[in-house]
């Protein structure tokens, strides 16, 4: 049988931090304040994979209280959950998501987000949507106070 799952997350953007999104870090002058790498959309692909096994969340996992994961790189998160589904027989199917992000245009850094995060999903990448809006100008994201991402995973038994 088949498993979906579905994950969402934000970050605030502030001065003096990296603005990684997928792997891939952007050219940005605010970045996401976080007590991993603050990966927005490697986090919500990793919280749809927990939520198709239905195993709690990123944060059960990976508590940001654990200083182990203080500016961890969240591919460490995306690869655990990657090897909960194989251990259980699925392989991921494909992934769609939605970064949500005011400036800069991210089109220049999609291509190289899927390639990144298909390597890691153990994919090709046209099973791997990565798609990008801005706010409109409007709450935090239009007002760059903040980074949103969602996605949504289907995993295949094996
Ligand atoms: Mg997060």
């Amino acid at each position: 049988m088949n498993r979906i799952g579905f994950g969402n997350d934000i970050h605030r953007l502030v001065p003096g931090r990296p603005l990684i999104l997928g792997g891939v870090a952007i050219d940005s002058d605010l970045g996401a304040d976080g007590h991993s790498d603050a990966d927005a959309l490697t986090h919500a692909i990793t919280d749809a994979i927990f939520g198709a096994l239905a195993l709690g969340d990123i944060g059960s996992h990976f508590p940001n209280s654990d200083e182990r994961w203080r500016d961890a790189e969240s591919f460490v998160f995306l690869r655990f959950a990657v090897g909960e589904a194989k251990r259980r027989g699925f392989a991921v199917a494909n992934v769609d998501s939605t970064i949500s992000l005011e400036a800069p245009k991210l089109r220049p850094y999609i291509e190289q987000m899927r390639e990144c995060l298909a390597v890691a999903l153990e994919v090709t990448h046209d099973r791997v949507s990565v798609k990008a809006k801005t706010g409109e100008a409007v709450d935090a994201v239009g007002e760059r106070r903040a980074v949103k991402a969602e996605a949504v995973v289907l995993l295949e038994k094996k």
